[in-house]
């Protein structure tokens, strides 16, 4: 509790801070009657959420299963032949190293076809550069459906890419529009029944993201499903056949400064390049050889790409796994396993309401508008790590539905605690099959400040750099302005001698801010955890709410920058 406490204090002072640096509000846009208003910057004015019409409900849903498709075919990816670019050492392997030219552009080698590794490729790309992924999946499987992808990162996207961009949005929901914040989950009396108290679903703190992504210039947040993120980087993003799937990497050996790297993957394969860069997710290879962590720390942990388990029996090899490689990639388990599904359902608080989360003890349940009249949904739920859900039987064949409507029961005798939950979440859960519910334990890591992201030829981006909690939905978005600021330095190269210090300056821009973003994750996660005993306590729950609301605006506007 004391260490809550000190987080909000600890949070409130960080993002007030940072907001000395932020330019003042403009008053020229405002939400009005649920839809934006643009009245000066025609840049966004094609940024109003559509309408979810018949036909609009049915291109979003057939979007995704189509998108879904490709992953699985993993469509527009290959596998190795023998005439790669990159099986040629003599390119790269020249002693004092070897001037950049137009013709003899930087050789970039990216592990892993997630996001992060997806974006870096695209901007490698797009600044000249040659560019292959190396993906140990054979197909895609992501977790979780669609994801926020919100205004810094597509200012990034932008940067690296205007058709990626145009793609994105034309694809994506406009959730800015609409009112964001925190609920109650329950009833709940405060201060031994003296104080006000709460009725379930009354709003505890609400939040715009709307104002501030205009007030720097930026396009509003827009939730996109990931496998269509995947298809437009895919399509759009890099040459086709850039990502080589079935190509895990085990080993990479610097050949000397300005000499490059030479990857070695699990069949033997050897592969060569002026750079190797890490975007293998949480349980990265990379960074267990750059950091010399112990040899369990990385693993196949899902044999999908883009982090997710191929079938219900991988999910539950993983969470077991997961405890395994946490202890050696000194990764931190969070306390919570998060349940995700999207689902086909027109919510009842569409037009109010974007994203909320009904706060609960030991629980919480997250929603936001998935776009085409559909939600995603996370249940987080506290317990041990590694836990796995009963196998199906005749008498429960659907055992994480069942878990899940005890966990939320919005009907006396409510759920384990007595507490009888707002209706929202069962509104959810009900219009979600059980076979789309995918459970994992949420990992993630203290600020790699002292440890770095690069050594040498080699560096880390995405989750193999800064895992952190879902609660700001950045996770995804720092990996994009990683891949951003990483192909701008490495833009800088004239001589593949000066890779050394350009990957270093990568770092140190990019260092300050994931560090404050993965706190400030961490911390609103272990705030909700403590929520219910904080309100409990005189004096300390009111101030808690009115520090979140007051500081929110913050928050945000310290995300929503241009500059990264
Ligand atoms: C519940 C939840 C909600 C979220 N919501 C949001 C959101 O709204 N917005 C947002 O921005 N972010 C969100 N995130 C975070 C986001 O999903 C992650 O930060 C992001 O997916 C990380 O991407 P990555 O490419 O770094 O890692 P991953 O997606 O984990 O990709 C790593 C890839 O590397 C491959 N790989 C691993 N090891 C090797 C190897 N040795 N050789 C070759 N390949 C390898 C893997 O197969 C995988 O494909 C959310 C996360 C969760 C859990």
């Amino acid at each position: 509790m004391k260490s809550s406490i000190a987080s909000v204090l600890g949070l409130v002072l960080m993002f007030n801070l940072n907001s000395g640096f932020i330019s003042p509000v403009s008053q020229h846009h405002r939400i009005r009657n649920n839809s934006i208003k643009i009245i000066s910057t025609p840049l966004h004015s094609t940024v109003v959420r559509r309408p979810e019409t018949t036909e609009r409900v049915d291109q979003v849903r057939e979007r995704c299963a189509a998108a879904t498709r490709d992953a699985q075919a993993a469509r527009g990816c290959a596998e190795n032949t023998g005439d790669e670019w990159w099986r040629d050492e003599s390119a790269v392997n020249i002693l004092g190293g070897r001037s950049i030219t137009a013709s003899s552009p930087l050789r970039v080698i990216i592990t892993g076809g997630g996001v992060a590794g997806l974006v870096a490729a695209s901007a490698c790309h797009a600044a000249g550069m040659k560019v292959a992924i190396f993906e140990q999946a054979s197909q895609y499987a992501p977790y979780g459906g669609p994801i926020q992808i919100q205004s810094n990162a597509l200012r990034a996207i932008q940067r690296i890419s205007q058709k990626c961009y145009e793609e994105l949005l034309a694809a994506g929901t406009v959730t800015a529009d609409r009112v964001s914040g925190l609920k109650i989950g329950y009833k709940k009396a405060v201060f031994g029944g003296l104080g006000p108290g709460y009725e379930k679903g009354d709003w505890l703190v609400r939040f715009d993201t709307l104002q501030p992504a205009l007030d720097a210039g930026l396009t509003p947040t827009v939730v996109v499903d990931r496998p269509v993120i995947q298809q437009i980087l895919l399509n759009h993003g890099v040459p086709e056949g850039t990502v080589r799937i079935k190509s895990r990497i085990k080993k990479y050996d610097e050949l000397g400064p300005g000499q490059g790297v030479k990857v070695t993957l699990e069949d033997g394969t050897e592969a060569f390049a002026d750079v190797l860069v890490g975007a293998d997710g949480i349980w990265s290879s990379v960074r267990k050889q750059l950091h010399g962590l112990d040899k369990g720390a990385d693993g196949a942990a899902a044999s999908g790409a883009a982090g997710g388990a191929l079938n219900e029996a991988e999910a539950r090899r993983m969470a077991k796994e997961s405890v395994l490689m946490a202890g050696g990639a000194n990764r931190r388990f969070s306390g919570f396993t998060c349940y995700a599904a999207l689902c086909e359902h027109k919510a009842s608080n569409i037009e109010q309401v974007s994203y909320q989360i009904l706060l609960g003890k030991d629980k919480y349940f997250v929603s936001t508008d998935g776009g085409g009249e559909r939600q995603q949904w996370f249940a987080l739920i506290r317990e041990e790590a590694g836990g796995v859900d009963e196998e199906a039987t005749p008498e429960n064949p659907n055992p994480k539905l069942s878990r899940l409507l005890n966990e939320f029961n919005n009907a006396e005798p409510g759920d384990a605690n007595g507490d009888v939950w707002d209706d929202f979440a069962h509104e959810l859960l009900k219009a979600t099959p059980e076979e789309n519910i995918k459970r994992r334990d949420l990992y993630d890591g203290a600020p790699l400040i002292s440890q770095g992201w690069a050594r040498g030829q080699v560096a880390i981006c995405g989750d193999a750099a800064h895992p952190m909690m879902p609660n700001l939905g950045q996770g995804g978005c720092q990996a994009t302005e990683d891949g951003y600021r990483l192909s701008e330095e490495l833009k800088t190269v004239q001589n593949t001698n000066q890779i050394e210090s350009a990957l270093d300056t990568y770092f140190k821009k990019r260092i300050p801010r994931t560090t404050a973003i993965q706190i400030a994750a961490q911390l609103g996660s272990d705030l909700l955890v403590d929520f219910d005993k904080m309100m409990t306590i005189p004096l300390v729950g009111p101030f808690f709410l009115f520090m979140t609301q007051l500081s929110m605006p913050f928050i945000l506007r310290f995300l929503y920058t241009p500059e990264f």
